[in-house]
């Protein structure tokens, strides 16, 4: 990704901030900015259609919302409510693993594309505007960007907002390095609907550990059933979960994931290995830039605080560029620190969630002791 000139003779379309990535996190950051009278540009791909992992949004995720002002826009989309989750984690019983009865009420089980969709239009509806594509080359010239997109086009912005994701596409070019934890994936697949209705569907989400790992299956508002199986990328190789009746076997030796997909039977649908590690961007912002979401701190799924954490990167950076656009000098420089705070934070809880489990000498196990 770098700034060639082979489209020197484009015109340059202005901005003052580019939000590149229409998640979660690019629309939050996006919203605020544009709310501020910012003139932003969001360049992000077509979704893909078809199911999309990350679908657990936890309770916490309400007042973000509702300070942002999507929470009725949200609830109107019709959501799966999510009562909670449930864990065999250390003990062969399940147990509550979630906070059902907390402060901020239910959680939801959400339709992940139409969620996103949501909020990409409450974004452009504050006045942030839309360039369909992706971003390949960013340049820093004159103490502006320089944004060549995939089909030729090119952006100057006086800012620039990483909301790639977990793949961060844009924090090396910008001088950051990405610090990797570990290399964790999860091979995940659809199950469903079922043959007999979804009236009596389990409204819970369900981590169940083992000796390679651990697995979680999750309903989503259609009726069919996510279900991924949690490993590291080195132990993939042997463990022929990329074959989806050898998947469906493991899931079959397991206590409770079996019970919950045992009425879905038809096939499983597109099984894929997705990264899962944790990583986060040293520095997460630098002069005229900041990386939002998983470009900033990518977190293990096991924690089912992604998307919760990309809404409020995405509004504290939003802030952070207000500030330094407003002359604020360090308004960046304590939004990176802020983040290198909240990962390593995370980093000591996760840590005390595996611990938590005993019952295998392996080597996922053994890693995370
Ligand atoms: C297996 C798995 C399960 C998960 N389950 C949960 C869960 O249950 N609950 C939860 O809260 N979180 C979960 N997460 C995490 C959650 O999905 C993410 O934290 C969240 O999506 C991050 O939002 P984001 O906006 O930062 O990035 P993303 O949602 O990844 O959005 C990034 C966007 O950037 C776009 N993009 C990429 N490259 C470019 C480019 N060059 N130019 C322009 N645009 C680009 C992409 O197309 C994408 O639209 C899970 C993650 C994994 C891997």
């Amino acid at each position: 990704m770098s700034g060639s000139g082979a489209n020197s003779g484009a015109r340059t379309r202005h901005c003052d901030v580019l939000v590149a990535g229409g998640g979660p996190a690019g629309c939050v950051a996006a919203l605020s900015l544009a709310r501020a009278g910012t003139r932003v540009v969001i360049v992000a791909p077509v979704a893909s259609p078809g199911w999309r992992v990350g679908e657990s949004l936890a309770p916490t995720a309400r007042p973000l919302l509702e300070r942002l002002g999507v929470l009725d826009r949200i609830t109107a989309d019709g959501h799966a409510p999510c009562h909670g989750n449930v864990a065999a984690w250390g003990e062969d019983a399940l147990s509550a693993a979630g906070h059902p009865f907390g402060p901020y009420g239910e959680g939801w089980h959400l339709d992940r594309a139409r969620f996103d969709a949501t909020l990409l239009r409450a974004a452009r509806d504050a006045g942030a505007s839309l360039h369909t594509g992706r971003v390949r080359g960013v340049q820093r010239e004159q103490g502006r960007w320089r944004i060549v997109t995939g089909d030729g086009s090119v952006l100057s912005a006086v800012h620039l907002v990483d909301a790639t994701g977990r793949a961060a596409r844009l924090v090396r070019r910008l001088g950051a390095t990405p610090i990797r934890s570990d290399h964790l994936v999860a091979v995940a697949g659809l199950l469903g609907p079922p043959v007999t209705g979804t009236a009596e569907l389990e409204r819970t989400s369900l981590v169940e550990s083992t000796h390679w790992g651990w697995w979680y299956t999750a309903p989503l508002p259609g009726g069919e059933q996510m279900v991924m199986a949690v490993t590291d990328a080195d132990l993939l190789a042997g463990s022929r979960l990329l074959e989806p009746e050898a998947w469906r076997a493991q899931a079959q030796l397991t206590g409770h994931i079996r019970d919950r997909t045992a009425r879905w039977e038809g096939p499983l649908q597109g099984l894929r290995v997705l990264a899962a590690g944790s990583t986060r961007a040293e520095p997460a912002a630098g002069p005229g830039w900041a990386a939002v979401g998983d470009a900033a701190t990518a977190t293990d799924p096991l924690a089912a605080r992604g998307i919760v954490t990309a809404l409020a990167t995405g509004l504290v950076a939003a802030r952070a560029v207000l500030a330094d656009r407003a002359g604020e000098t360090g308004a960046l420089d304590d939004y990176a620190r802020r983040i290198a705070a909240v990962h390593a934070e995370y980093l000591t809880v996760r840590a005390a969630q595996y611990r938590r489990e005993q019952r295998w000498d392996t080597p996922f196990w053994r890693r995370r002791r």
